[in-house]
C-alpha cells in the first residue's frame, strides 16, 4: 500500500508515495542510530540552540504548515496555525528546561558520593496520528531530541507530506542529519521496526487497538512503551455553574478539529437543575459553527480527516439512536464530496447507548443527564477511558475535591482541557500509560542511572 495524501474537502488524490521496504528500513535505523551516538555527546546549549531554531522555522512556516494540514487531513486554517504555534512553544520550552530537568540528584546514602543521573535511551520510535499531525510529533520529538535520544517516526499514513515537512524542519534547524527520519514504512512494519536493535523504545499515540499491539509487541523485546490512546472525557456541569461559559468552551472543547481530539470533551453531564438550560445554549452555539472548506479564514469546521473515519462514526450515531437517544442537532452526514459531518448533538444518551460507553471521534456531543452532582460523578468515571475531564462549577473547592474523585490523567475545574508543555499529560484505564510533557515526559526515555562511589 502506498502512502495516500487526499483532500478530505474534496476526495482528492494529492499525491502517493511509494513505501519503504525492510532494506530501506534497516538502514534508516542504522543511520539513526548512528547520529544518536554523536548527539547523546553534545551539550545542552548545542541541542537547545537547534531546537531554538526549529521553534524559529515553525514560526516562519506556520502559514505554510497549516496549508498542508488543511490539505490533508481537512484542519481549518487558524486552527492549524495556531498548532504549528504551540509546536514553536514546545521546542523552545524544552530548549529552555530539558538541562535543569535532567540535571544529576545527589542522594545522602552510606557512600561518599551516590547520586541519580539522567542518561540517553537512544532511539525512539514515534508512531503518530493524523488529528495533530505537527504538534503529536513535536510533543514527543522536543523533549527526545533534546535528552540526546534520536527520534524515528512512523506517521499516519493519510499525512505523509506534514510527516516529510517535518522531518525537512529538523533538518533545516541543523540537527544531524538522520537523527530525526520519517520513516515511510506501513503499519504492519511497525513491529519490525520495534524489533530492530537500533530502536529502544517506542511511543503511539492512536487507537486502542493500536494500543494493545504496540505494547504487545514491545513487551515481546522488552522495551519500554509509552501509549496515548483515546478517550471519551466527561464535562460535568453543576447546578451553580456559569451557564455561559460553560456553554461556550463544552462547543469550542467538543467541536475544534472537526471533533477528532482524543481531549475533546465528548460526554456532558449537565445536572437536573440546570440540564435544560445547558443543553439549549450548547445546542443554539453548536448551531452557529461555520462549516466549509478547510482553506478558508472563516470556516470552524472542516470536513472529518477520512470518509471511513465518518462512515464509523454515523454507524455509532445511528446505533445509539436506535438505542434511544435523541438526535436534537446534525447527525446526518453532509450530502455530496468531502468527509463532512455537521455538528451534532444526541440528547438523552445513556448506559443503553453505544454513545455511553464508547469514543465519538468526531463533531458529535452525547448528553447524559445526570440526577445530582453523586450520579454525575458517577457517571463520569463510568467509562473504560481515562484521558482528561473538566467539572464545571462556582464553588472551585468543592469542584477540586471531585477532581481528586475523576479516574482521569487529569481534571480541569472551570477549563477546557488542553495541553501545556508545563503540564504533564496522559491517561489511565483504556485510555493508555506514562506521561508526556513536562519533565514528566523527558523524563520517560531516559536510563535513570545510578551512580554510588565508596
Ligand atoms: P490508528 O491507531 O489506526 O492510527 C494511529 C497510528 O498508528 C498511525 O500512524 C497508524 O498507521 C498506526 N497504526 C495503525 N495500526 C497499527 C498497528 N497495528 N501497529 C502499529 N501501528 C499501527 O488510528 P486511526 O487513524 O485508524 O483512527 C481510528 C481511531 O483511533 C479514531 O477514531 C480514534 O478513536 C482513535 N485515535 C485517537 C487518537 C488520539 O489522539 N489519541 C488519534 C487518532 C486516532 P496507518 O495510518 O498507516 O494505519
Amino acid at each position: 500500500m502506498p502512502y495516500i495524501s487526499l483532500n478530505p474537502a474534496t476526495n482528492k488524490m494529492l499525491k502517493t508515495y511509494t513505501s519503504w521496504d525492510s532494506h530501506r528500513l534497516a538502514a534508516a535505523l542504522e543511520e539513526a542510530d548512528n547520529a544518536q551516538q554523536t548527539w547523546r555527546r553534545k551539550t545542552f546549549a548545542e541541542r537547545a540552540e537547534r531546537m531554538h531554531r526549529a521553534a524559529l522555522l515553525l514560526h516562519e512556516r506556520a502559514n505554510e504548515y497549516a496549508s498542508l494540514m488543511a490539505a490533508e487531513m481537512g484542519k481549518p486554517l487558524r486552527e492549524g496555525r495556531a498548532e504549528v504555534e504551540k509546536c514553536a512553544l514546545t521546542c523552545d520550552y524544552y530548549a529552555v528546561h530539558a538541562e535543569h530537568f535532567m540535571q544529576t540528584e545527589l542522594v545522602q546514602t552510606d557512600a561518599s558520593k551516590s547520586y541519580v543521573c539522567y542518561d540517553p535511551i537512544g532511539i525512539v520510535l514515534g508512531v503518530m496520528p493524523w488529528n495533530f499531525p505537527f504538534f503529536q510529533v513535536i510533543r514527543f520529538s522536543a523533549p527526545t531530541l533534546m535528552a540526546g535520544n534520536g527520534c524515528v517516526l512512523k506517521h499516519a499514513s493519510n499525512v505523509p507530506q506534514c510527516a516529510l515537512a517535518l522531518e525537512r524542519l529538523f533538518h533545516d534547524a541543523e540537527f544531524p542529519p538522520h537523527l530525526f527520519a520519517t520513516l515511510m514504512i506501513e503499519a504492519a512494519d511497525v513491529a519490525e521496526a520495534i524489533a530492530s536493535h537500533h530502536v529502544h523504545a517506542v511511543t503511539l499515540t492512536g487507537s486502542e487497538a493500536t494500543g494493545r499491539d504496540i505494547a504487545s509487541h514491545a513487551g515481546q523485546h522488552l522495551k519500554k512503551c509509552v501509549l496515548e490512546l483515546g478517550g471519551s472525557d466527561a464535562f460535568v456541569i453543576l447546578k451553580d455553574a456559569d451557564m455561559e461559559l460553560a456553554a461556550s468552551f463544552a462547543v469550542r472543547s467538543r467541536f475544534q478539529n472537526c471533533g477528532q481530539s482524543c481531549i475533546a470533551a465528548k460526554r456532558f453531564i449537565p445536572v437536573a437543575e440546570i440540564a435544560d438550560e445547558f443543553v439549549s445554549l450548547f445546542t443554539k452555539k453548536a448551531m452557529d459553527l461555520k462549516m466549509g472548506d478547510p482553506k478558508s479564514e472563516a470556516t470552524q469546521l472542516g470536513p472529518m480527516a477520512r470518509l471511513n473515519l465518518r462512515e464509523n462514526l454515523h454507524q455509532q450515531v445511528t446505533d445509539s439512536i436506535a438505542q434511544g437517544a435523541q438526535p436534537i442537532l446534525g447527525c446526518e452526514p453532509r450530502p455530496g464530496e468531502g468527509a463532512f459531518y455537521p455538528p451534532s448533538v444526541l440528547d438523552r444518551v445513556t448506559a443503553k447507548t453505544r454513545a455511553y460507553h464508547e469514543e465519538l471521534f468526531g463533531p458529535v456531543a452525547a448528553i447524559i443527564r445526570a440526577a445530582n452532582e453523586e450520579e454525575a460523578l458517577h457517571i463520569a468515571n463510568d467509562t473504560r477511558f481515562g484521558l482528561g475531564s473538566s467539572i464545571w462549577t462556582g464553588d472551585t473547592e468543592n469542584g477540586e475535591k471531585l477532581a481528586r474523585q475523576i479516574q482521569a490523567g487529569c481534571c480541569f475545574i472551570n477549563g477546557m482541557v488542553r495541553s501545556d508543555p508545563r503540564l504533564p499529560f496522559g491517561g489511565t484505564k483504556a485510555s493508555g500509560f506514562g506521561r508526556e510533557l513536562s519533565y514528566h515526559g523527558i523524563r520517560e526515555f531516559v536510563n535513570i542511572k545510578t551512580v554510588w562511589v565508596r
